[in-house]
C-alpha cells in the first residue's frame, strides 16, 4: 500500500471579484497548508475497478468521491487498465471550509502518478485537478499560494509566519454552493490582498492577523448564527486574530503562544466537538 498525506487548507483571505459568463465567481485567495491530514492508501487492483474504502460513513463510496474522480481522471485520460483500492483515514472535518475533498483527489492524483508511473509533473496534476474541483489544483502543490481565477490558477508565495492555528467547527455542514449562491458582490468589503501578501513576504505575524478577511462571512454569518457565537468566543479566550475558512462553518483563530493556544482550546472544547490546534 502506497501512503499519501492529504493536508487541510485555510484562507487567510477570500475575495470575490465578479460573476463570470460562464457563472463562476472570479476569485482572489490566500490559501496556505495546516498540518491536520486525511491519510490516503493506494492498494493496487488488477480487476479495473476504484473501489473507495473509509470507516467513515458520511464519505461517500462511488464516483461523487473527489478521490474517486481523481483515479478514473488519470484512467481515462492516460488509458490505465490497472484498479485501485482508495482508503480514505478521515481527520478533516467534512463539508467544513477546509478542502477536505479537494485535498484527498489531490492525494490520489499524486500518489497513482507514482504507483502507475505517468511520470506526470506537480503542473500537470494540477491542471487536471482543475477538472474535479476548483481547490483541487492548490491541493496538488499545498504550501501557501495566491489562488486566482476561480481559483484554479495558483503563484506560489512564501511560507507565512509560524504560529498555532485553533480550528473550531460547529456541528453543522455548509454547501459551499450554496453560499455562493447567497454572495451579494455589489458593495462587499473587501479584503486587502496585496496587504495580506506584503506581511507574508515581510514575515510579519501581526499584520497578517489584520489583513485577513473572507467575504463569504457576509452569507455564512447570518445563515449560522453558531459560526457567529464561534467567532466570539475564540475572540474572548484571546486569539490575536479569527477568520471563517473558506464558505465555513470552520473558523480559525491565530495565536503566537502556545499557553494561550491551549487556553482557547480548552475553552472551545466546552461547547465544540470538533476543536484542533494545529500549526
Ligand atoms: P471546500 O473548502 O473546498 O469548499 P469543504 O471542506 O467545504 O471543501 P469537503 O469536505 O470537501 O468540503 O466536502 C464537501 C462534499 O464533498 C461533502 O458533502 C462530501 O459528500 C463530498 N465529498 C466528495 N469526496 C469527498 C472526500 N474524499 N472526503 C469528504 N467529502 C467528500
Amino acid at each position: 500500500m502506497l501512503y499519501v498525506k492529504a493536508p487541510a487548507k485555510i484562507n487567510l483571505t477570500l475575495d470575490v471579484l465578479y460573476k463570470r459568463p460562464d457563472n463562476y465567481h472570479e476569485v482572489e485567495m490566500v490559501m496556505t497548508t495546516v498540518d491536520l491530514s486525511d491519510r490516503i492508501g493506494l492498494e493496487p487492483r488488477e480487476d479495473g475497478l476504484i473501489k473507495i474504502v473509509s470507516a467513515d460513513r458520511y464519505v461517500p463510496d462511488d464516483q461523487r468521491n473527489f478521490a474517486y474522480q481523481a483515479a478514473q481522471l488519470l484512467k481515462d485520460t492516460y488509458g490505465v487498465e490497472q484498479g485501485v483500492n482508495i482508503h480514505i483515514e478521515k481527520e478533516i472535518p467534512i463539508a467544513a471550509g477546509l478542502a477536505g475533498g479537494s485535498s484527498d483527489a489531490a492525494a490520489t492524483l499524486r500518489g497513482l502518478n507514482s504507483l502507475w508511473n505517468l511520470g506526470l509533473t506537480l503542473d500537470e496534476l494540477a491542471v487536471l485537478g482543475a477538472k474535479i474541483g476548483s481547490d483541487v489544483s492548490f491541493c496538488v502543490y499545498g504550501g501557501t499560494a495566491l489562488a486566482t481565477g476561480r481559483g484554479e490558477k495558483i503563484e506560489h508565495i512564501a511560507t507565512p509566519p509560524s504560529c498555532f492555528v485553533v480550528l473550531a467547527k460547529p456541528k453543522i455542514g455548509v454547501s459551499t454552493a450554496e453560499v455562493y449562491g447567497g454572495l451579494k458582490i455589489e458593495g462587499l468589503e473587501h479584503p486587502n490582498t496585496k496587504q495580506m501578501l506584503k506581511a507574508i513576504e515581510t514575515n510579519d505575524y501581526d499584520l497578517v492577523c489584520a489583513s485577513l478577511g473572507n467575504v463569504l462571512e457576509t452569507v455564512t454569518l447570518n445563515l449560522y448564527p453558531e459560526v457567529v457565537t464561534i467567532k466570539e468566543q475564540m475572540q474572548r479566550f484571546g486569539a490575536d486574530a479569527v477568520l471563517m475558512s473558506g464558505s465555513g462553518p470552520t473558523v480559525f483563530g491565530l495565536v503566537d503562544s502556545e499557553t494561550r493556544a491551549t487556553r482557547i482550546y480548552n475553552g472551545l472544547r466546552g461547547f465544540c466537538d470538533e476543536v484542533y490546534v494545529v500549526r
